[in-house]
């Protein structure tokens, strides 16, 4: 071995010794090359994020909410806020949180300077109360949709915003999903022509023994019923697409079986309809009563449709472009799973800037007034609600 200028032996258990010897590529010293000449945009430094505290260490909080920080770069976790220690602590020593509050002490959180924003992830119906106090504590505040049980309470959790100088937003991720953001782009490029119609169906089957939709099920915590808890993505989205259109009335019908015993509090399944100042109507229906999963959006226009189907999904959602003269056309617009990040990052730079975000605490209570105003009309049996 000794003829060899330069080499290394290494020698495994077992394994028969490498022999990296001079003049072979292998034998180069491994040293510093410059950052790679199209790497991927780099997280800002620890320091310089946005710190965030999350309440309601429940499903999607664990499920999607926190795992979006592994991607966020303007974005980092700084506490947990949640009424089980146990949990707060097992999360926090996963993800390198090392402050936690729970619902007694929640308002001193004001003295964290580590905390920037909070991310209100509990059932609708405290949303109000959590993002208020979250608020008078001094910080900006994301909050899940829908934004709360009532309009009134809405319009307090956007007074108590403008009050302390905060930013309010509100959680409707579909704002920065890939595939939804290439639908808005090309129908804002005319590449459907005009819009005529959008249709959407959103639902599942709710489960009275499945924690998460217990409370969904619960008037005082959901709020409502489907038409909260989904139907909103319907109405959301199709406004998302229908930008500087104006909803002028609306009407609705429930749509389940009375005898249901899931649906003593609040309802199973609505059809509804919306009509623009345009005159384009966006018809939808949302149910707890359809199996498997339901999460669709259809724009008709003059020339071409959009089919998504899936379209408000966690990670897998699909674009096709159908008409114009052309066969149906499968669009790739990205990850789907990029919306989580995006969503985080979008609101600290708002909140950085003191700025709006894209989907505020006004777009929330816009949708909650839109819902109210479909329940009237259901109550009454279907009659059209001028807004
Ligand atoms: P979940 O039941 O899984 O989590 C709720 C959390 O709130 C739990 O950690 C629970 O311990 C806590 N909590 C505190 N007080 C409670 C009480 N009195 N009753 C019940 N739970 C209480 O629910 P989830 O599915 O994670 O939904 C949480 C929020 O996130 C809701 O506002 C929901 O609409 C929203 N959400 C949004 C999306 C989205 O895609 N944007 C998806 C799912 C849920």
């Amino acid at each position: 071995m000794s003829d060899l200028t330069r080499r290394h032996v290494l020698a495994a258990a077992g394994a028969a010794p490498l022999v990296f010897a001079a003049g072979s590529a292998l034998a180069q010293t491994a040293e510093g090359q410059p950052m790679p000449a199209g790497a991927a945009p780099q997280p800002a430094p620890p320091g310089e994020r946005m710190g965030w505290a999350i309440v309601g260490l429940g499903s999607y909080g664990i499920n999607q909410v926190i795992p979006g920080f592994a991607d966020a770069r303007q974005s980092k976790m700084t506490a947990f806020v949640s009424g089980n220690p146990a949990k707060a602590r097992d999360l926090g020593a996963r993800h390198g949180v090392s402050r936690f509050y729970d619902y007694a002490n929640y308002d001193t959180m004001k003295d964290n300077e580590a905390i920037d924003c909070v991310y209100i992830v509990l059932p609708v119906g405290l949303h109000a109360e959590y993002t208020i106090r979250a608020l008078e504590a001094g910080k900006h505040v994301m909050c899940e949709k829908p934004m709360a049980s009532t309009s009134a309470e809405c319009e307090a959790m956007v007074a108590a915003a403008r009050a302390n100088g905060r930013q309010l937003g509100i959680g409707y991720r579909v704002h920065f999903e890939p595939h939804n953001r290439e639908a808005l782009r090309r129908i804002k490029a005319g590449e459907i022509g005009a819009m005529r119609y959008i249709q959407c169906d959103h639902g599942f089957n709710a489960s009275l023994d499945y924690p998460p939709h217990k409370w969904r099920l619960d008037k005082v915590l959901g709020g409502g019923g489907s038409m909260y808890d989904v139907g909103i993505y319907g109405i959301n989205t199709s406004l998302m697409m229908l930008e500087g259109d104006t909803p002028k009335a609306v009407s609705a019908i429930y749509a389940y079986p009375r005898d249901d015993p899931r649906f003593a509090e609040v309802e199973g399944g609505i059809d509804w309809r919306m009509t623009m100042a345009s005159g384009i109507n966006v018809q939808g229906s949302s149910s707890y009563c359809y199996g498997p999963y339901a999460s669709r959006q259809r724009y008709f226009g003059a020339e071409a449709s959009i089919i998504m189907d899936p379209a408000t999904t966690y990670y897998d959602n699909a674009l096709a472009i159908e008409g114009g003269g052309q066969p149906r056309r499968e669009i790739g617009a990205g990850n789907s799973r990029e919306q989580f990040a995006a969503q985080l990052d979008g609101f600290s730079e708002a909140a950085r800037a003191n700025r709006p975000h894209l989907t505020p605490g006004e777009m929330g209570l816009r949708d909650l007034r839109l819902m109210e105003a479909m329940y009237r009309s259901a109550d009454a049996g279907g009659a059209v609600i001028e807004l």
